[in-house]
């Protein structure tokens, strides 16, 4: 960071009342996501603490978007006006054991929440692959995680609130006004800044977690429901050489105290003999733990660490929802893209995602299939392959993850959402002018780009 855009944040942040322990973070180098593929377009970045501060905040701002963990590898969660961070409010408000809801702070990251849960006898149920995101960004994008029956992490609120572009403060929930809130909850930030999430909760199992190595792609094809059904949460890791799935992960509750009966061999795969990272040749010392041992649901769900920081970067992610009676075919399909993916890949993970409600998820009222890719991060390349990619995913009605990069043409995009009209409408209602909207937005939800100064 210069010295002029330094005054220019000191200056900014002495003419408010709303303290920034955001001020350290940024003055150490220019904003960045967290996989350093872009740099945010401001570095006017505040920080709240409070419901009020928000309101005083937001009421004051032309325009200003939210900033979770930063995880997002696009440009959702950007601004060329201001950032507002949420990260001081990660406290629990309420666990209420009576109705089994847990109300939190948006500021939170599931790291935070998960260990207070089960320390309390309850868990979520499920979790993404890290839990280093702040749990508000990941219900925005409907980050998920995998499980035939599982919806994704988004499905498990019951409430919000959120601050609107007027300042009020606006409470929806599940109970009371069914249709609004399944609009809000996959909000992609567009509906105003969320002050505090109510999640189910349910009591906490202990979950083991086993590893197969070398799944031929023919028994994929043939027992795939079976293969994704054999446990509470499936993935399946390849690197789509040699017909074969490379890593297969069974994270299975415990039941009554009645362990997973794991085979001997799985579809062909063989076990595991050591804990293994996704990508075999990489240390599993940052994974959670595997070979069945048993552990809480917080330590097998994820696939890394809680204590483990990861650093920064070092990849690309982009994923692509796939209905699930065309998963077979889909992943049948990039398979033959093997040798223009592989030099670009690191590794692909496949999961599986329960239908849900919520009309932004691409999830909603049908169960999909993802099928992920982490690059390695050439931007260039990665930018070349993913339209190859896309286009052969494309007769499978392919929509990408909100957080992760694609290249599909917004109007292609746009089409594929059938709640969009309703979903814009629910935007207008809280925010006339546009004041959560950016470049991401309007080119990819609201098909315009009047609204943003670039
Ligand atoms: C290493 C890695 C692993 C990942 N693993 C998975 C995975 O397993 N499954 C998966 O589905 N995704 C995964 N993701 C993607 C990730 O879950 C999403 O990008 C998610 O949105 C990250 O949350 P965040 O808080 O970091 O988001 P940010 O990038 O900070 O923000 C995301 C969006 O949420 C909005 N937002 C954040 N907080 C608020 C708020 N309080 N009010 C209103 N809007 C808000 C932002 O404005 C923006 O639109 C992974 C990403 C990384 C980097």
């Amino acid at each position: 960071m210069n010295k002029r855009t330094f005054l220019k944040l000191l200056s900014t942040l002495v003419a408010t009342p709303v303290v920034s322990p955001a001020l350290a973070w940024a003055l150490g180098e220019k904003l960045k996501n967290w996989a350093g593929n872009f740099e945010y377009s401001t570095e006017r970045l505040y920080s709240a603490n409070s419901p009020q501060q928000v309101k005083d905040f937001v009421g004051k701002q032309a325009r200003l978007k939210v900033l979770g963990t930063r995880h997002c590898f696009n440009r959702i969660a950007d601004s060329s006006d201001y950032l507002l961070s949420l990260k001081a409010m990660d406290k629990v408000v309420t666990l209420d054991p009576q109705s089994r809801t847990v109300t939190i702070e948006p500021g939170m990251t599931y790291g935070q929440l998960c260990p207070y849960l089960d320390d309390k006898g309850f868990a979520l149920h499920n979790l993404a692959s890290l839990p280093h995101i702040s749990v508000a960004g990941a219900c925005s994008t409907a980050t998920h995680g995998s499980g035939d029956g599982n919806g994704n992490l988004a499905t498990a609120v019951s409430a919000l609130e959120f601050v609107t572009a007027s300042g009020e403060l606006v409470k929806l929930s599940r109970a009371q006004n069914a249709e609004t809130f399944h609009g809000a909850v996959v909000g992609l930030g567009a509906l105003g800044v969320v002050t505090s999430l109510t999640l189910d909760i349910q009591p906490r199992y202990m979950m083991q977690q086993h590893v197969y190595e070398n799944l031929p792609l023919g028994e994929l094809k043939e027992h795939f429901d079976t293969i994704t059904s054999s446990a509470y949460s499936v993935s399946l890791f390849t690197d789509w050489q040699k017909q074969r799935v490379n890593e297969v992960w069974l994270k299975s509750r415990i039941q009554e105290g009645k362990s997973f009966d794991a085979p001997k061999e799985f579809f062909g795969a063989k076990p595991a003999t050591r804990n293994l990272h996704p990508i075999a040749e990489l240390s599993a010392e940052n994974c959670t733990p595997q070979m069945g041992v048993p552990g809480p649901w917080y330590e097998r769900l994820p696939h890394f660490r809680m204590g483990f920081t990861p650093s920064a970067g070092k990849e690309l992610q982009a994923e692509y929802f796939v209905p699930r009676q065309h998963a077979v075919e889909a992943i049948l399909a990039v398979e033959r893209l093997r040798d223009q993916v592989g030099p670009h890949l690191m590794i692909s993970e496949i999961r599986s995602i329960a239908a849900d409600d919520l009309w932004m998820s691409p999830c909603y009222k049908e169960p999909r299939v993802t099928i992920h890719f982490t690059c390695k991060p050439d931007w260039p390349a990665v930018q070349s392959l993913l339209p190859i990619i896309e286009r052969e995913l494309a007769p499978f009605d392919a929509r990408p993850h909100w957080g992760k990069l694609f290249t599909i043409n917004p109007a292609t995009l746009r089409g594929k959402y059938n709640k969009l009209p309703d979903f814009i409408g629910l935007c207008n209602q809280y925010d006339r002018q546009g004041k959560f909207r950016n470049d991401f937005l309007n080119r990819n939800v609201f098909a315009t780009t009047s609204l943003i100064k670039q």
